[in-house]
């Protein structure tokens, strides 16, 4: 039987891989080192597809990967139909957040908001009855209020100092974000043994209880 584990490119598979390898999962060869795509395990029938974050959830929620693992924030902006989380892997921790120009006042009435994270951003304007006309940016999200583009932006903060360097202010925080294991549900059923056994060792290895 075929598991395939959808893994996001980056600083998150720096953190990702010492877990999997916790749960006795580990790549056939140096991810690092690699152009390739699709890798390999130390375990039969298993291998790891290397996607940017926001496609994660896609190839989960169709299939094409059985387990994924995702940024809260990227499923935030996802459909979780076909999707269980049953983890939180607590790595790749950041926050969420609204931040503007340092000192700056937000206007009255509808503002204007540049966001990569366009999804979590209108359910937490509308949340607080805020009239916001939602900018989608896909980086550099500091330099929207510097420009003028926006008011405000939402986006990650881990230190803050990116936004300090900009002479940007964090405000809210919308959500504490950390990264997900995904499943997609049909393989759950279908494939359910060894899912299980990778969840609960995955588990193990974080030191929490799977809530499915
Ligand atoms: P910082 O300057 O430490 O607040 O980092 C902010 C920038 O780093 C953000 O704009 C994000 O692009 C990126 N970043 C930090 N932590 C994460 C994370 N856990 N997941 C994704 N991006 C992150």
């Amino acid at each position: 039987m075929q598991i395939t584990i959808a893994l996001t490119k980056g600083r998150i598979l720096k953190e990702t891989l010492p877990l999997l390898a916790a749960a006795g999962l580990e790549p056939a060869e140096d991810i690092f080192s690699s152009r390739k795509l699709i890798f390999d395990t130390n375990r039969e029938g298993v291998r790891l597809l290397l996607l940017r974050g926001s496609d994660v959830p896609t190839y989960v929620q169709h299939g094409a990967a059985d387990l994924g693992v995702a940024g809260k924030d990227t499923l935030l902006e996802h459909r979780t139909d076909g999707i269980y989380e049953p983890l939180d892997l607590g790595i790749a921790r950041c926050r969420l957040m609204t931040a503007g120009i340092r000192g700056a006042e937000l206007p009255r009435g509808r503002i204007k908001v540049a966001t990569k994270f366009v999804e979590s951003a209108r359910r937490y304007y509308a949340a607080r009855g805020r009239q916001a006309d939602i900018i989608k940016l896909y980086g550099a999200m500091e330099l929207a209020p510097l420009m003028g583009l926006a008011d405000e932006i939402v986006d990650i903060v881990d230190t803050g100092n990116t936004l300090k360097a900009n002479g940007l202010e964090a405000r809210d925080t919308i959500a504490q974000i950390s990264s997900r294991l995904i499943v997609n549900k049909a393989s759950m059923k279908m494939k359910y043994e060894p899912i299980r056994a990778l969840v609960d060792r995955l588990a193990e290895a974080v030191g929490t209880e799977p809530v499915a």
